[in-house]
């Protein structure tokens, strides 16, 4: 008896909370029947045995194929870049954590981003940008895409003018981050997504205008654009998804219109995110997400309001605080499953002093940090269990041109913080105790 009802016949999945569902998943998998599992195996298989010819020419003709995924069976697998098992429960969970109908996974962020633009592009095409980007993202538009004969023209997408000045019947998508890194500059997902409405509305029912919103410094916990008309998602799995710093990924999270050439796009370009990269994230960083940003958050905001008031700090830029200039803004985009404000784990902020004193300051600062610091460590990437600083306009965003960066607020000198889960008095003891050797 048992055997034969799934655990999702029992009581459907709705019916529970999205926090309960990180954890406990999709038991009704067909990637593997895991009834008898607590944990999803591991699995490690390039090719699969076939059967017979005629089951692996079965096999090529529904890979990729929506009536095949949509009926819901066991994929055949054939080989670990066409389909994978333990990679396919991470995209089902994904899927379903962003609210997307599908979600193809890659090695790394960059990956994902890759594909995204990707799927929506060919050459004579051009992407309308916010003019802030991560910065491999801004290097991937600016040295890549114009040799395969796209044209990328970045905007203030806070910006109706700007926007519309940089849209041409050439667009097909339009990408960005919110909030930005490192900026935290947020763009209203729902509001871009209107004038892009507008604009489709305009054009043939065969062109195509995607947004693609990259969202891995909200995470699916702070915000899920496919729902604010966002067409497609991309992450950095690296980052807080992943959550313990271990393991790179990206993945792209879109409708099923995307699913096909997805995956057409990752077995022929082939950054395929391995199965033994796919398990941590299914297993520690998915189940682990709500409760980490929850309390990443919390810290967050303690740690804001203490650099908010420190005499030597400039500004802060943290959504969640009241003087963030977009908080309206953020407390209606920035919302979690149960509904609550969830501005996030990333702050910025500056010291103060003239250009040169702040930015001579900031690096004393980052120094003194890296060198006596227990609980604040000096790298780059964010979103892990350990908080981490760095100075985005000498690392992160090194690619972008000094002059935009200084233009649009990534200043030497302007700090980043991502907030770990230590104790958030003791990460407030440790930048008070660098506050004040500078
Ligand atoms: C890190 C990052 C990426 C790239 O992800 P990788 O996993 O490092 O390739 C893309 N976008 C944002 C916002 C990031 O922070």
């Amino acid at each position: 008896m048992t055997e034969a009802t799934t655990r999702k016949d029992r009581q459907t999945v709705e019916e529970y909370r999205m926090r309960t569902h990180l954890i406990h998943g999709n038991y009704h998998s067909k990637h593997w029947d895991f009834n008898h599992h607590i944990i999803p195996p591991m699995s490690a298989s390039a090719a699969y045995r076939l059967g017979s010819v005629h089951r692996g020419a079965q096999g090529f003709v529904e890979f990729a194929s929506d009536e095949a995924d949509l009926k819901g069976d066991m994929p055949i697998y054939i080989y670990d870049r066409l389909h994978e098992p333990t990679r396919g429960m991470l995209e089902e969970n994904l899927a379903y954590a962003e609210v997307g109908e599908t979600a193809v996974c890659f090695a790394s962020g960059m990956a994902a981003v890759s594909a995204a633009v990707g799927v929506c592009t060919k050459a004579g095409d051009e992407i309308v940008a916010h003019h802030t980007l991560y910065g491999c993202t801004y290097s991937l538009f600016t040295n890549w895409l114009p040799r395969f004969g796209i044209q990328v023209k970045f905007a203030d997408l806070r910006n109706s003018k700007s926007f519309h000045e940089a849209v041409t019947e050439h667009t097909t998508a339009v990408y960005f981050e919110t909030p930005v890194n490192p900026t935290l500059d947020i763009i209203d997902i729902a509001e871009v997504t209107s004038w892009v409405k507008a604009i489709k509305a305009t054009r043939g029912a065969d062109d195509r205008l995607a947004v693609i919103v990259d969202n891995t410094f909200a995470t699916p916990f702070c915000q899920r654009p496919l729902t604010l008309g966002a067409d497609l998602v991309v992450h950095s799995l690296t980052k807080n998804i992943g959550g313990f710093g271990t393991d790179m990924g990206g993945a792209v999270i879109a409708s099923q219109q995307y699913h096909a050439p997805l995956l057409m796009y990752r077995k022929d370009f082939g950054g395929v995110l391995s199965p033994k990269n796919a398990w941590p994230i299914l297993v520690y960083g998915l189940p682990t997400l709500a409760t980490r940003m929850n309390n990443q958050q919390k810290t967050a905001l303690q740690v804001a309001q203490f650099l908010e008031r420190h005499p030597k700090v400039a500004y802060v830029r943290y959504p969640g605080l009241p003087s963030f200039p977009q908080h309206q803004l953020a407390r209606r985009q920035m919302v979690s499953y149960d509904e609550q404000f969830a501005p996030g784990s990333m702050l910025t902020f500056v010291l103060k002093g003239d250009e040169k004193e702040a930015t001579a300051a900031g690096e004393r600062f980052i120094d003194y940090v890296a060198d006596h610091a227990y609980c604040i460590t000096l790298a780059v990437s964010l979103g892990q269990i350990r908080t981490l600083i760095e100075e985005p306009f000498s690392m992160t965003h090194s690619a972008l041109p000094a002059d935009v960066k200084c233009s649009k607020g990534v200043k030497p000198g302007a700090i980043r913080l991502s907030m770990g889960l230590e104790d958030w008095q003791d990460i407030i003891d440790d930048l008070d105790k660098a506050l004040a050797q500078i």
